[in-house]
């Protein structure tokens, strides 16, 4: 079979391509894609159902995209970088200082909901990257945390925007919303909003397109490390999910969390533990999970699916590995090292939302562009914050120094419930005796009794089905056993 070949790509020796344009290139099979990555194309987003890629062309290189695919489209300027015209910095994007008023101002209209914004280490030139800690007065000592994060490739602000807007729909909804009001008060949500500050600052104004850190001194010169390639688990895995090119787009660095970024979130997700995570970037309309590193099922792909398919529901993203999805792979990014169990943190649900279809900056001056796909993310965020809780297995608990005293739910499974409603859940009972499932709306509504059985002292296992008549939703799980009682979240798909 002849080898397909694509032109060899000129690395230029400076950090951003000013003048690049976004090219799609359609009709492309998987092999055409890996030969456009190993000749050192920026790809910037593509999409293997479809058979689609984008890719970053300098304005003088665009004849070269009729050689690249059969069919091609110059996607619009503003898809790659920052029009000059604009008279605000980043557009109607929040630019460094505007992230940082929002936040403070966050801190100082919710005291009771949100911290003020704390350094949790700095960046190459000496940025602080800081954490906001959104959580109610309300609830246990210690509530599982949730980390969002945002920025770590420079010139994807949209996932910054999305973060802004869900902050802002917690703590204004707090008060009036049920679901707002119970993720505040269940769990600890983490905005890491800016990871890379360094390129962010860069690209302001009317730069827009550097994506990696400005680390140009390892080694001498490169155009900075590919932070979502720098992670500790499966780095330098093979040259296709990562480059050992200084120039390459996704240069994976000397070594594995070789840079101050990369190094400080590893430091605060390992102090933090969080049972989940969103690391947002953009674009493309997907959802990834782990593996990224090779395309193979994690153990919990079926519930990763689950998930994947009850999150998108509304959205309508492609969601799955990013091999599946993307069509490549991507080694030592911060997804897999997050689900990754061996390094200082239990093993977490962490995704990587790919925002909308509207390249880099394609919001830069239309505001409406941006909060439909704040909005469309929104339910993502919202359902990982009510169901991750109810995922934290027996195992994570124990080590969280939480000894189930009483009548105790460790794990539920499979959550969302889906097809013929039957699922499996492990309780913890002080001693043998009867114990009820009720099945209620989040109003407290009692929907479903679903279960009365006799359970032995200590851990035990019950299998109980949801009726029919039971809508898709959420619902709140009650096991109770005379006074006792606990309490998990069950999602209906049906
Ligand atoms: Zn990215």
């Amino acid at each position: 079979m002849k080898r397909w070949v694509v032109p060899v790509i000129v690395f230029v020796l400076t950090a951003t391509s000013w003048s690049g344009r976004i090219v799609r290139l359609y009709d492309l099979s998987q092999e055409q894609v890996l030969a456009l990555l190993e000749s050192g194309y920026d790809i910037t987003s593509s999409d293997a159902r479809l058979g689609f890629a984008d890719v970053m062309l300098e304005r003088g290189q665009l004849d070269q995209a009729a050689l690249l695919a059969p069919r091609y489209e110059v996607m619009p300027e503003e898809w790659a970088h920052l029009m000059p015209e604009s008279s605000r910095a980043m557009g109607y994007y929040y630019d460094p200082q505007e992230n940082w008023a929002f936040w403070c101002g966050l801190a100082a209209a919710y005291p009771d909901l949100a911290d003020t914004p704390a350094s949790i280490g700095q960046s190459f030139e000496g940025r602080d990257i800081y954490v906001i800690r959104l959580t109610s007065t309300v609830g246990a000592d210690w509530k599982p945390p949730i980390l969002f994060t945002s920025l770590t490739h420079a010139r994807e602000p949209g996932g910054n925007s999305v973060l802004i807007d869900f902050a802002m729909w917690l703590t204004d909804n707090y008060s009036s919303d049920t679901m707002a009001e119970w993720i505040l008060d269940n769990t600890e949500v983490c905005f890491v909003p800016i990871v890379n500050p360094d390129g962010y600052e860069y690209n302001m104004p009317n730069g827009g397109n550097q994506r990696k850190n400005m680390n140009f001194s390892v080694p001498v010169p490169s155009s900075g490390i590919d932070l979502n390639r720098n992670y500790g688990y499966m780095w330098g895995y093979d040259d296709y999910g990562s480059s050992p090119n200084p120039y390459s787009e996704t240069y994976r660095g000397s070594a594995a969390f070789s840079e101050d970024e990369s190094q400080v979130m590893r430091d605060f997700t390992d102090a933090l533990d969080p049972i989940a995570s969103m690391n947002y970037h953009t674009y493309g309309g997907h959802l990834l999970f782990p593996w990224a590193y090779n395309n193979t099922p994690t153990p919990d792909q079926s519930t990763f699916e689950s998930w994947g398919a009850a999150m998108t529901q509304y959205n309508g993203y492609n969601y799955g590995r990013c091999g599946q999805c993307l069509g490549y792979n991507a080694n030592g990014d911060a997804v897999d090292w997050s689900y990754w169990s061996g390094g200082g943190h239990p093993k977490m649900w962490s995704f990587t939302p790919e925002v909308d279809d509207a390249g880099f900056w394609g919001g830069q001056n239309d505001t409406t562009l941006i909060a439909s796909f704040c909005a469309e993310c929104r339910y993502m965020n919202i359902w990982l914050c009510m169901n991750a809780p109810g995922f934290v297995g027996v195992e994570e608990e124990e080590s969280h120094g939480i000894e189930p005293s009483g009548l105790s739910i460790g794990s539920l499974w499979p959550n969302p419930v889906v097809g013929t409603g039957c699922f499996s859940l492990s309780l913890s009972s002080p001693a043998g005796s009867r114990v009820a499932l009720s099945l209620y709306d989040l109003t407290g509504r009692l929907v479903a009794d679903l279960l009365d059985s006799g359970v032995e002292a200590g851990w035990s296992v019950l299998h109980a089905g949801v009726p029919d008549r039971v809508v898709p939703g959420l619902y709140v799980l009650r096991a109770s056993s005379g006074q006792l009682e606990d309490r998990t979240l069950l999602t209906v798909l049906r």
